[in-house]
This record gives C-alpha cells, sequence and structure tokens, in this order.
C-alpha cells in the first residue's frame, strides 16, 4: 500500500497546543491566580430548552416501531430543510428545498465538498485564515494562493484581477478577524468568480451575528452568486450544536461544469459516502426556526453579543486598533507597543491572566494582531476586561 504523502505537506499547526502549554505552565508556578481564557472558539451556553424538548420527543418516537426512524434521506429530513428554505425566505432568499443538504457540521463539509474538485484547481484563501480551508486542500495536493488581509484593507481583501484561482473561499464574518464583507463587496467577489469560472466556498458559520443591514447573511443574497457559489453553514454557533453537530451546505442547481451538474453529483457524492444526520439531532436543529426556539436563541446569541460589545468598547476606550466586535463574536486587535503576537500573549496572561489567540498562528499576516472571542461568560468577560484595561492604561 501506498500513503497520501500530501499530508507530509501539513505545516503542523502548534497554535493551540501552545497556547494550552503556555497556560498550563503559568498556572502550575501561579496556582493562586485566577486564569480567563477568551480564546476558545467554542460556546459556553447549554442548549435552548426548545431544542432539548424536541430531542426528548425524537428519542421517544425511536422507541415505538410506529414511529421509530432507521436510515433517513442521505440529504436530511425534509422538515428541517424546509424550515433551513423558510429561514432564508425570512431574508429574502429564495433557496430550494432541494438545494438544501443536510450534515453534521461545517467542518467536515468544507473537506467533503472537496471531493466535487479536481486536484488541478488553484486554491484562493485569505490569510489569516481558518485552517481547515488550507489543510483540506493540501491533503488533496491542491494548490493554494493567498489573498493577503491586512490593516490596510480591514482584513477584507478583494479580488486581484491578476490571479487566477479556481476555488475561492470567502469567510463573512470571519474567523479569525471578525471582518465581515459588504453586500457591495462581496459583489465584487461574485462577479470575479463569474469572470474566472471560479467558485465560491462561502462559510457562513457565524452569520447569525450579523445585525447591520449593509451585511448579508447569505452570499445568495447576492445577484449571480446561484452561478458561482457554495454556501456552508452549521448550527454550532448559531445554536450551540458544537458538540451536537449539525450543520447544513446550499449547492444552487444552476452550476454546471465539464458537462456535470453540481447539484446532481453532490448529492450523488453524499448518497455513496454519508448515511445522512441522525433523526434525533436534526429534530433538535428544525427547534431552532419554532417560535420558541427563534426567542431562546436570540436570547443566547444577544449573551455573546454584549460579551463583543464589552471587549470592542474596552479596545476603543484604550484607542487599540481592531476588527470585529460587531456582526461577529471575534475581536482581532492589534496588539499594542509594537509587540508581536506571542509576546503580547505572554504579556496578557502574566500581567492580567488573560488567554487570547495570537493572531499570527493564523498566518503570517496575522503576526502583531491577537483574537479574543465572546463566547465566555458575561462575568468572566467583564472581569477579563477590567483587567486588561487596567493593565493598557498603565
Ligand atoms: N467554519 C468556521 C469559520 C469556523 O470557525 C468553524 C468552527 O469554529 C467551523 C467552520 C466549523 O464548524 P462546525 O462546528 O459546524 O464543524
Amino acid at each position: 500500500m501506498k500513503l497520501n504523502k500530501n499530508f507530509n505537506n501539513l505545516t503542523e499547526n502548534y497554535l493551540f497546543a501552545e497556547v494550552a502549554e503556555r497556560t498550563k505552565k503559568y498556572a502550575d508556578a501561579h496556582p493562586d491566580k485566577k486564569i480567563i481564557k477568551l480564546g476558545i472558539g467554542d460556546v459556553t451556553l447549554p442548549l435552548v430548552p426548545a431544542v432539548i424538548k424536541a430531542m426528548h420527543e425524537a428519542v421517544d418516537d425511536m422507541s415505538s416501531s410506529e414511529t421509530f426512524k432507521g436510515y433517513g434521506p442521505y440529504e436530511g429530513y425534509s422538515f428541517l430543510r424546509q424550515s433551513i428554505k423558510n429561514y432564508y425566505a425570512g431574508f429574502g432568499v429564495d433557496v430550494e428545498e432541494d438545494e438544501i443538504f443536510v450534515n453534521d457540521g461545517a467542518k467536515s463539509a468544507l473537506a467533503n465538498i472537496l471531493d466535487l474538485f479536481g486536484k488541478d484547481n488553484v486554491v484562493l484563501v485569505t490569510d489569516p485564515v481558518y485552517p481547515v480551508y488550507v489543510d483540506t486542500n493540501v491533503i488533496d495536493g491542491r494548490k493554494v494562493i493567498l489573498a493577503d488581509a491586512t490593516e490596510e484593507n480591514g482584513f477584507l481583501p478583494m479580488p486581484d484581477y491578476s490571479v487566477k484561482a479556481d476555488i475561492i473561499y470567502i469567510c463573512s464574518p470571519n474567523n479569525p478577524t471578525g471582518a465581515a464583507y459588504t453586500e457591495a463587496q462581496l459583489a465584487a467577489w461574485v462577479d470575479y468568480a463569474l469572470k474566472c469560472g471560479a467558485v465560491i466556498l462561502y462559510d457562513a458559520a457565524y452569520e447569525c451575528f450579523i445585525e447591520d443591514e449593509t451585511f448579508v447573511r447569505s452570499i445568495f443574497a447576492v445577484e449571480g452568486a446561484k452561478r458561482c457559489a457554495i454556501e456552508l453553514c452549521s448550527f454550532s454557533k448559531t445554536a450551540g450544536f458544537t458538540g451536537t453537530r449539525c450543520g447544513y451546505t446550499v449547492v444552487p442547481k444552476g452550476i454546471e461544469s465539464d458537462g456535470m451538474n453540481l447539484n446532481k453529483t453532490w448529492f450523488r457524492r453524499q448518497a455513496t459516502k454519508f448515511n445522512g444526520v441522525s433523526y434525533i439531532v436534526q429534530k433538535g436543529a428544525a427547534a431552532v426556526y419554532t417560535e420558541e426556539g427563534k426567542a431562546q436563541i436570540k436570547k443566547n446569541i444577544d449573551y455573546y453579543k454584549r460579551n463583543a460589545k464589552l471587549i470592542a468598547d474596552c479596545m476603543d476606550r484604550l484607542g487599540i486598533w481592531y476588527t470585529g466586535g460587531k456582526n461577529s463574536p471575534y475581536i482581532w486587535l492589534k496588539c499594542p507597543h509594537g509587540m508581536d503576537s506571542w509576546q503580547f500573549f505572554d504579556y496578557l496572561l502574566n500581567n492580567a491572566q488573560v488567554v487570547g489567540t495570537p493572531g499570527v498562528g493564523f498566518g503570517k499576516n496575522g503576526e502583531g494582531f491577537f483574537r479574543l472571542t465572546a463566547f465566555g461568560s458575561e462575568k468572566l468577560t467583564e472581569e477579563a476586561i477590567a483587567r486588561i484595561e487596567k493593565l493598557l492604561s498603565e
């Protein structure tokens, strides 16, 4: 047998291991100090009651032969796909039920969708970037090129027509930078993709944090996107499903290449390699769209948004440059006093006992930047902010 040697081309990402190691070392040396972690990208609030109730009922369904469910549809149950379709209709975007494919979350969907594309495609990602986009393509052996996201462009690079790409990743609101493209900026990317004959893989994992009208919740709000984009979304951040696992992909029916239809090919791929998401989890996900579920989830998202605002307001008071904080759970700040990302990490840990994520771990352009997240508890976020403000005002 021969192994896939492309695995040797992955660069080891020590980011979170290094964060954990430095934090542990400090904690061991200072057992009396209370460390607050604002580095995690995981949610902390539990599933809302409407989701729990729906999942309990679904468990009961499994207990009787009249309501028991075996294998479900590869593409997801109609009750959930209809709810997703109605959700899109709620903000004026028309997607068909047979364009929606339910899956076990955006990370695996991002990897699996690559089955659709040949290895000779050139992939364009932003730098800094969510590492999954790069690593999944490196494993397949595709060439990955970078679009520089910098302070100058507000961490929102725009298309460069001198660069030819076939697969373009856009994540908005962005992890790690929190920056979100406006509708007009996305329209420029759609234009570019249409002109290059490229596909946009649009990661909308954080769309639920959008509140301003200049930003869209879906790339399909942009004219022409249904001819060039696939959207990947997740219940992880919207409804706290990081441990429950559910997401969906929207593959428009209108995209054709080399005589193949993307939607049909994706269905074929799923039918071959995937046996669907558990009925119980899909019932829980569908409860997210009930009136009760929507109200409860809004409360949770508002809670995280308040944390984001607390952090962003603190940066404003300190005069620190940042992106995100609004329309995003991430605050991407410029390390003060010219510190690099790891210097600032150590400075915060040693002097305020606050842990964040060094920006350089997401790409070379992340050097000198730092990510804080709004997914912690309100009380701890307040305390962390008070400590940071005191330290940086000294
Ligand atoms: N996309 C982005 C940009 C993310 O930040 C994450 C998780 O942090 C994911 C996708 C993965 O989400 P899921 O939990 O649905 O796999």
